[in-house]
């Protein structure tokens, strides 16, 4: 089978090499007669040109050459992922610049959610790393073309008439710079670097934007996924959201990835109530502690998802760990979701992949 992208022989076996396809995906692509797309191809129709690449020395150190020449930074952050794409390393590369964080996708929120006090939260999450004015945190919506002119107004009202623009993958940046540039733009390369860096004029406003390279990460959950899969992760509607009152010797999954289970409720009489958010397409799951092994052995891809399908090659090593949340405190978990504990202290055991690090913080909603 040819890819109908590139008409590459599509093959199995080396990623590196033009064609490629995990073979769980082209058994599907097969099984359904459909016409396949290699991975290339597939990262092409999505990324745009920009392919996104693994955060190493080279990319880190190109992109620090390169940011010694902007004095100023947006920085766009996906709200429903916070944890996730508010990358260290980037913060890093960015903190001692006129940073702008750009919280993309509040389209996503509960309706019930005040952009004033969402504002405050970020404020205060971020203010120990970053000087940051609470004007240059700005909330949008890309998709939505909301609150896109007021941030160009507010560079324009800084004299701002140049900026870098970096984030994580899939925090909305391409579609961002298309919303602002609505097509009317010039590109060319930046001169002299490897990083693919692309300006990109608007006239409207007198301002360039350059736009970076996608940053991959290593330590959300999507990153154990195919791209495929990472893809059908992305939120398209208002986060779910669904209330647990587990007894002890419960345990809750989120996706096949994440459980936890109540060692200790501090008030004997009252459950503690966990309240869960994450995108439509990650299953909760509530189940008694003898029936973890069985859901875990045959029910991956049907009860317990992302994976979307039985079978998916997992190769994982997971780690336990004790975590004691407060009253009203959520627990983080990047690129999943997150935990808000009502009636707490309590402490939770959790089973995770080793290398992801969960965040406790005030809460989001
Ligand atoms: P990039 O990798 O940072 O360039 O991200 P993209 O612009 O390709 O967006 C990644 C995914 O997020 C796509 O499925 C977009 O449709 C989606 N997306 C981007 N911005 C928004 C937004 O403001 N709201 C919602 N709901 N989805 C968005």
């Amino acid at each position: 089978m040819k890819c109908h992208g590139c008409g590459v022989e599509i093959q199995t076996v080396d990623p590196q090499k033009p064609g490629f396809l995990p073979e769980h995906v082209f058994e599907k692509f097969l099984s359904n007669e459909e016409e396949a797309l290699c991975q290339r191809c597939f990262k092409l129709k999505h990324y745009g040109e920009l392919m996104p690449m693994k955060i190493d020395i080279n990319f880190l150190s190109e992109l620090k050459k390169i940011i010694k020449n902007f004095d100023t930074v947006l920085w766009v952050i996906d709200i429903i992922d916070f944890e996730g794409t508010y990358d260290k390393q980037i913060l890093e590369l960015v903190k001692d610049k006129n940073v702008f964080l750009i919280i993309n996708k509040v389209d996503l929120l509960p309706k019930s959610v005040a952009f004033a006090e969402l504002k405050d939260w970020v404020l205060e999450r971020v203010k120990n790393d970053l000087n940051i004015k609470k004007d240059n945190i700005r909330l949008i919506s890309a998709k939505k073309n909301f609150g896109i002119n007021r941030l160009m107004k507010i560079l324009k009202g800084q004299n701002i008439n140049k900026a870098i623009v970096v984030g994580t993958t899939n925090v909305g940046k391409s579609s961002l710079l298309n919303t602002i540039t609505n097509v009317k733009i010039t590109t060319s390369s930046f001169p002299g670097t490897t990083l693919g860096v692309v300006r990109r004029k608007i006239p409207d406003y007198g301002i360039e934007l350059y736009d970076t390279p996608g940053i991959e990460t290593n330590n959300r959950f999507t990153d154990f996924f195919d791209i495929y899969t990472q893809v059908e992760m992305i939120p398209k509607r208002t986060i779910s959201r669904k209330t647990f009152k587990p007894d002890v010797g419960k345990v809750i999954f989120i996706s096949s990835l994440f459980r936890f289970k109540i060692l200790s409720p501090a008030h004997d009489d009252l459950k503690p109530i966990f309240l869960i958010f994450a995108p439509e397409n990650i299953s909760f799951h509530q189940t008694k502690e003898e029936r973890v092994e069985d859901l875990l052995q045959n029910r991956i891809g049907e009860v317990l998802y992302p994976p979307y399908e039985k079978n998916y090659p997992l190769d994982i090593e997971y780690e336990k760990e004790i975590v004691m949340i407060e009253e009203n405190e959520e627990l983080a978990l990047p690129g999943l979701g997150w935990i808000s504990v009502r009636r707490g202290p309590l402490n939770i055991e959790v089973v995770k992949p080793k290398n992801i690090e969960m965040v406790i913080r005030k809460p989001l909603i």
